[in-house]
């Protein structure tokens, strides 16, 4: 973002105005961190702000500050439709293109309202005005404190926006693990403890309120966890009916991909999740070093991501699918075992 840029938003910022900021959908951590954070600092601007989630999120999330002003496009749909005609600026986070929003894509594209991408994800569609898209990013929580910053107002960062944002970074970045964290991260994350957010708190509230059934299904991942040690791969499945038995909530699978990638030697997961109600497999796929998982989804499972970590879908079956999967794996044994 330029100079001249945020010389442009700070204009557009100087009076009150009328802002919906959208996450993808099926937030995650960053997605719900980065945009209640930009919530609570317009708020304090004095800017009539509204966080609008296309559907709902993981029971996980829903403690973080402001949670109870989300409103969901897809349980209000008319109301939501009006705000975002009505809006006077509309900014996009955590994600790059409308397709990634279902259908409330349609109505942010009609609206007149002056977009704002704040993204780490590849390859940006362009439909914003002002676009802040940078894959280097551990997450769009790390761009959202820098983008504060570029306006001048690190010192308006509450401890609200504080635990927002620490939110969003530990979770994309796997606790500060993977290879997207950098000192530019560990600085912010500093200051971010510095203005309020307690990391003890944050890191309890998300990864230690597990239900016993959540745990069960793990186990059930875990069983159904298949290695194809000659291609360094590893992928887990769980039918409907598994995810019935254990009683699935939304979120439940979040992070069991990565099981299969702490393997020793494996470089590649999977895992394919059979959803009846869309028929459709939705698949997450993970990787370390330089195999990008974005370019394999794309290719194959309508999908994208970052390098290390995509996701995709399949109207196959899940055995069909699993099917697909393993035959193309050979096409990339040179990528996968160099
Ligand atoms: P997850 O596997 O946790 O759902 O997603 C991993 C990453 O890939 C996230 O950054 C997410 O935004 C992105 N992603 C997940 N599903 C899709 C998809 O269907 N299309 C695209 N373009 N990106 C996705
Ligand atoms: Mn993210």
């Amino acid at each position: 973002m330029t100079t001249a840029e945020i010389t442009q938003i700070k204009v557009l910022l100087s009076t009150p105005k009328k802002i919906i900021i959208v996450p993808h959908k099926n937030p995650d951590g960053d997605a719900m961190g980065s945009t209640l954070a930009l919530y609570h600092y317009l708020k304090s601007a004095n800017h009539d702000a509204i966080v609008m989630a296309p559907n709902d999120y993981p029971h996980f999330l829903k403690w973080l500050p402001g949670d109870e002003t989300v409103l969901k496009h897809d349980a209000e749909t008319d109301r939501c439709n009006a705000l975002l005609q009505d809006a006077d600026i509309i900014f996009t986070l955590d994600f790059n293109a409308l397709h990634r929003v279902g259908h409330m894509g349609d109505c942010i594209g009609e609206s007149q309202a002056i977009k704002i991408m704040i993204d780490h994800h590849q390859q940006p569609d362009d439909y914003a005005k002002f676009v802040f898209s940078d894959v280097t990013m551990s997450s769009t929580c790390e761009m959202v404190y820098l983008f504060i910053k570029m306006l001048g107002d690190e010192n308006l960062v509450t401890a609200d926006i504080a635990t927002c944002l620490y939110t969003g970074i530990m979770t994309d970045t796997g606790s500060f693990r993977f290879s997207s964290t950098t000192s530019q991260t560990h600085e912010i994350v500093g200051k971010l403890i510095a203005c309020g957010a307690n990391n003890s708190d944050i890191h309890n509230a998300i990864y230690d309120t597990n239900s016993y059934a959540k745990l069960q299904l793990l186990g059930c991942a875990l069983k159904n966890l298949k290695v194809i040690p000659e291609l360094r791969t590893a992928y887990i499945t769980l039918s409907q009916d598994e995810l019935n038995q254990f009683d699935f909530k939304k979120g439940d699978t979040e992070g069991f991909v990565n099981y299969g990638l702490s393997l020793d030697n494996i470089i590649f997961a999977a895992i394919f999740i059979e959803h009846k109600k869309d028929n459709i497999i939705k698949i997450s796929l993970r990787s370390k070093g330089d195999f990008s998982v974005n370019e394999f989804s794309r290719q194959y499972f309508e999908g994208g991501g970052h390098t290390n970590a995509a996701g995709g879908k399949s109207d196959l079956s899940l055995t069909e699918t699993v099917e697909k999967f393993i035959t193309i794996l050979p096409d990339h044994k040179k990528e996968l075992i160099s």
